[in-house]
């Protein structure tokens, strides 16, 4: 039963707060939460209400992606309303380590979509280049294209950002090159969070990028080597740098129980999630030849690895809610935590101030049931609207 068919005035619903597990009364007005009730009621089969998603990195979603060129005209239109579906109300496109001429045509390509559509506009919190500053040693390189891998560059950087008509929020690099900390020192100071991410750099590398202005760790555990030395590291080091929020891969597959613990209890309210799916998350288990790469498999649990090497992984196959739903089902936080790590505390760390879920917020929020540690999202809503 959905709310507009439960008799209440359009504009206003029931459902269950996440964080205080009780019954509340809704109202909606200009695209926002007007106010938030709590009702002395039994909250019988009502669903759960919760904020929008926000998802710091996906590289695309049901055969759609963003780093496979030309970027169909409405392809990001379609991948917005596609997204909402999954709960998943803001989003990053992100766009890999390519030639210049090819990440100027994706970013331009997103910018153009946002220009057209108020719906992306609304959704795209900012494009999330990933590279091509980052390492080019196999191993924390990851599936990135070594031959386009190269130093910081800041001339380059402006020129992207002018074909992305300011939209690039976020660039993951690694701070091993030269000139890296002047670089971070300029893109900070433009307005863009640097990301440490792909990196061999050296702890004292690390340390540097972080007190240059650095201010997230990108997929932390994951694009790194096979082996590392004890301490210091890379990983330690990032760990140890409280102004570094950390992201990670929650599908199941990224990271083991044990490192999603230990990030969550040394980051706290800094720990978040991201899906980094690919094009082939939302997709049918079975037999793939992407675009980009070899041979690939996605197994029915949802793991997605190279054809001819099963152990090695090829991306994310997973969405952000089934993140959420990992974390619940480790036992390593509670609901409302997990939800938040995927909605709310995305949402401060970009904007650099405490947001909250609440009256006067954006009334961007998903209603959903919850069976035990399973999600399954009722309705999607946009600036109040409900589109899904
Ligand atoms: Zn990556």
């Amino acid at each position: 039963m959905t709310n507009d068919a439960a008799g209440i005035k359009p504009g206003m619903l029931k459902a269950i707060h996440y964080e205080s597990g009780e019954l509340v009364q809704v109202e909606l007005s200009g695209g926002k939460i007007e106010r938030m009730t709590r009702l002395d009621e039994e909250a019988g089969n009502q669903p759960w209400i919760a904020p929008g998603l926000l998802d710091l990195q996906i590289n695309g979603y049901r055969g759609m992606d963003f780093n496979t060129l030309p970027i169909a005209s409405g392809m990001p239109q379609q991948f917005t309303r596609a997204l909402w579906a999954e709960g998943v109300t803001s989003y990053m496109p992100t766009v890999i380590t390519n030639s210049s001429e090819a990440i100027i045509e994706a970013v331009a390509a997103i910018a153009a979509a946002c220009a057209a559509d108020a719906y992306t506009d609304h959704a795209v919190a900012g494009i999330h280049l990933e590279g091509p500053f980052i390492s080019p040693e196999d191993g924390p390189r990851g599936a990135h294209g070594k031959a386009f891998v190269r130093p910081p560059d800041w001339e380059l950087f402006q020129r992207w950002q002018e074909a992305a008509q300011g939209r690039i929020k976020i660039i993951t690099l690694s701070p091993e090159w030269p000139g890296s900390i002047e670089f971070i020192e300029k893109v900070t100071a433009s307005g863009v969070i640097v990301s440490i991410g792909h990196t061999s750099a050296t702890a004292e590398q690390i340390r540097e990028a972080a007190a240059a202005g650095a201010r997230m760790s990108t997929h932390l555990g994951n694009g790194a080597h096979l082996m590392l030395p004890r301490h210091p590291n890379y990983i330690w080091e990032q760990l140890a740098q409280d102004r570094l929020w950390a992201c990670m891969i929650a599908d199941g597959f990224h990271l083991p129980e044990s490192v999603l613990k230990v990030i969550l209890k040394v980051k706290g309210e800094r720990a978040m999630l991201v899906s980094d799916a690919v094009q082939l998350a939302g997709m049918p288990a079975g037999e793939y030849a992407p675009h980009i790469g070899g041979k690939v498999v996605l197994t029915p649990e949802g793991r997605l690895h190279l054809a001819d090497q099963p152990n090695l992984l090829a991306g994310s196959a997973q969405m952000l809610f089934r993140g959420v739903e990992q974390m619940m089902r480790l036992k390593l936080c509670t609901f409302a935590e997990a939800w938040n790590m995927a909605s709310i505390r995305p949402r401060t760390f970009l904007n650099g101030k405490e947001m909250t879920f609440g009256a006067g917020a954006a009334a961007d929020f998903v209603l959903l049931d919850r069976n035990g540690d399973s999600l399954r999202i009722r309705e999607t809503y946009v600036q109040g609207v409900k589109v899904y």
